[in-house]
């Protein structure tokens, strides 16, 4: 008989073929197959009367054969098998598709259980290809596990595997969570949830024994997590003495909120305490991020070593640079750009400040992790806008120093205990404040029909001083002319013949991008047609009207972004999709957005519909792939995975009384 650790050939009737499709999807061993949950299950445990089949369910009947299978054949490749069977309520058609051999097993006169879909009324009902099987009257068909399946495999080969390895179960698979858990939680043992997820006998006990795969993935996942997180904390990190920010608060040009004070005063306890920091700062868009970014760098330069602020576009690095340059420069700092579009001589320039330590902060994009700049001492390291950058980006960064301090921001605010997870082995800052005299913004959902007023109200917004923002997506080649941002300038242009109308889009040069974001920012533009290159962090307090075309082609969390660009000042702002009349989906989404500012609300609701997948985009975390657990949907139990993992690794960090549980962790994580 076939061991756990075997691999699927050891099955009998699974040949090197089905084998190699079973590597692929990473089932190398029996015990892998055993994380191969089934997707859904067919319950003929309930056995229904013929007279009462329904057309469109699938129903399992208890019958006997009443006619001799005949066949008929329809057309070239195409026959049909057609008999009658019947119970005491009634008869019934029973029609196989190509398929002769199925049905010349079954005896005329013999009683069987037949389970399948119910199709047509009257004379016309039919039972189409029905599984069956001989069962001794009183016993059911039984609860069926459907597999995922992969092209190549049936859930024939999914039965075998499946069964081979839980034969192999016993005795060889201990149980591996803590006795204590089972019982606080109420989860059945391992060995009755294995065969209660592939072979159940109710669905009551399917869903007690998810309930404890889930629980288990998720307290897997949570014991590695927290196990890569003491481990750096073992590691010995830079230690910075002088942790007085009064200069810098005082070269502020406001005070801190709350949540920006509290955050500041987390990032410095944890650059004091001997080992390198790795937080995560979450808040909504206008939370004030890059104060608290700002404070770090400040940190880094007061205790001798350079700090690098990333941000994913140029736009955005530039105008970090200019807003922070001259406040690191008015506390003895110097500060330099470094960016991919830069001059040959000017990055020079750069790279040589940066690896002499003669430049103490660095504001950059993707230009800061490449092969040739080095740093002389990074002691911290910001990556801005963190879901725009990939695991590998950030790792590069952290790679340029010697374990320095690292700072992640995210605009996208999720729950704290899904943070917990998504963002790993990282400690977690939130930004639950906004600064104060924020009013929320105006939100309103249009149709074309609206589109004369929307022209009338900017003019009437820049008449009383403020300034616009139109955005635009961007057009995919080959795809069915949108309006395009050029189109969308020249209409304006027409229409509002007196305003100065910008234009910026991601093809543009970059010193032409810059002149553009300057202008707009110092008042000298109006209106700014834009595509989502504006997306990202830009910040112009006196914009404070946004337009939106095709709202409808934007994800939730990014129409929460964007509208992120106004109500940054003290004038009332107002955001405006078009694309209400874009159908249901799209009505529904922007109604989220018309309905609340609160970007936890939003992102909430964003990944309700996107899915996690889809949400954090596969690249971003790193973790391993869960195969039972949702961690959106499952919060609940990850909330009290997370808080056992922790309990169980502060008493016994190495796992050492629970072997087996330190196989399963490190078998999740190779
Ligand atoms: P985000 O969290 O989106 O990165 P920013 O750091 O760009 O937000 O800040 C948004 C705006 O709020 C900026 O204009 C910034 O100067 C301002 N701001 C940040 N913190 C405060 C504060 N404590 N008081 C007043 N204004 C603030
Ligand atoms: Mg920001």
């Amino acid at each position: 008989m076939p061991a756990l650790h075997d691999g699927p050939r050891s099955v009998q009737g699974i040949g090197p073929k089905k084998a190699a499709i079973f590597e692929r999807i990473g089932i190398h061993t029996l015990q892998d197959a055993l994380e191969l949950y089934p997707r859904d299950y067919d319950d003929r445990t309930h056995i229904s009367p013929i007279s009462a089949l329904r057309d469109g369910e699938r129903a399992c009947v208890r019958a006997v054969v009443g006619s001799t299978p005949t066949l008929h054949r329809i057309r070239k490749g195409m026959e049909l098998t057609k008999f009658t069977i019947f119970d005491d309520s009634g008869t019934v058609n029973v029609t196989y598709f190509n398929n002769r051999y199925q049905a010349a097993l079954l005896r005329e006169g013999e009683e069987y259980l037949f389970c399948g879909a119910v199709r047509g009324w009257g004379r016309g009902r039919q039972l189409l290809s029905p599984d069956f099987e001989k069962k001794p009257s009183g016993e059911t068909g039984g609860i069926v596990p459907i597999y995922p399946l992969t092209a190549g495999l049936t859930q024939r080969d999914l039965m075998r595997l499946t069964q081979a390895a839980l034969d192999a179960v016993p005795g060889a698979y201990p149980e591996f969570l803590p006795g204590g858990l089972l019982a606080e939680y109420d989860l059945p043992p391992l060995e009755d949830a294995l065969i209660s997820i592939h072979r159940p006998s109710t669905m009551a006990e399917v869903s007690a024994a998810r309930r404890r795969m889930i629980f288990e993935e998720l307290f897997l996942l949570c014991c590695g997590l927290q196990r890569r997180k003491d481990k750096r904390k073992e590691s010995v990190g830079l230690v910075f003495g002088n942790v007085d920010l009064s200069a810098f608060w005082a070269a502020l040009p406001f005070p801190p909120t709350g949540a920006q004070a509290r955050a500041v005063s987390e990032l410095s306890a944890d650059c004091t305490d001997g080992h390198p920091m790795s937080r995560l700062v979450q808040g909504d868009v206008g939370s004030g991020k890059t104060a608290v970014a700002a404070a770090l760098c400040v940190l880094a330069a007061q205790n001798g070593f350079q700090a690098a602020l990333m941000a994913p576009t140029e736009i955005l690095a530039a105008q970090h640079y200019e807003s922070l340059g001259p406040l690191f420069a008015s506390l003895g700092f110097s500060c330099t750009l470094l960016t991919g579009s830069m001059g040959a001589a000017d990055k020079r320039a750069a790279h040589a400040a940066i690896s002499s330590g003669e430049t103490h902060i660095i504001i950059g994009t993707h230009a800061l992790i490449q092969k040739d700049v080095e740093f002389a001492n990074l002691g911290a390291a910001v990556v801005d806008e963190q879901h725009r950058f990939g695991v590998n980006q950030r790792a590069a960064l952290r790679q340029k120093g010697q374990l320095p301090h690292v700072l992640i921001m995210s605009a996208t605010p999720i729950p704290r205990t899904l943070a917990l997870i998504m963002y790993g082995d990282l400690d977690v800052s939130v930004l639950d404040e906004l600064p104060p005299g924020r009013q929320p913004v105006a939100t309103y959902a249009v149709g074309e029909k609206m589109r004369p007023r929307i022209y009338k109200f900017m003019e009437k917004q820049i008449l009383d001083g403020g300034q616009v923002y139109v955005v635009c997506p961007l057009v995919e080649e080959g795809e069915q002319p949108l309006k395009s941002a050029e189109q969308h300038t020249e209409t304006l242009r027409q229409v509002l013949p007196h305003r100065r109308i910008g234009l910026l889009h991601g093809k543009m040069k970059q010193a032409e991008k810059d002149a553009v974001m300057s202008d707009f920012s110092a008042g000298k533009i109006d209106i700014l047609v834009a595509t989502t290159v504006i997306e990202v962090g830009v910040n112009v307090p006196n914009a404070n009207l946004m337009v939106v075309e095709d709202g409808d082609r934007f994800g939730l969390s990014q129409l929460h972004q964007l509208r992120g660009r106004v109500g940054r000042g003290r004038r009332q702002s107002y955001c405006i999709f078009f694309g209400k009349d874009k159908g249901e989906k799209a009505r529904t989404r922007l109604a989220t957005l018309c309905g609340t500012n609160d970007g936890f609300a939003i992102a909430r609701a964003d990944l309700a519909q996107r899915g996690p997948g889809d949400f954090f985009g596969q690249r971003q975390h790193g973790l391993p792939v869960l195969h039972i657990a949702n961690i959106a949907s499952d919060l609940a139990l990850m909330q009290s995975a997370r808080e056992e993992a922790e309990r169980l690794l502060s008493a016994d960090p190495l796992l050492s009384a629970y072997p087996a549980l330190r196989d399963r962790v490190n078998r999740m994580f190779r």
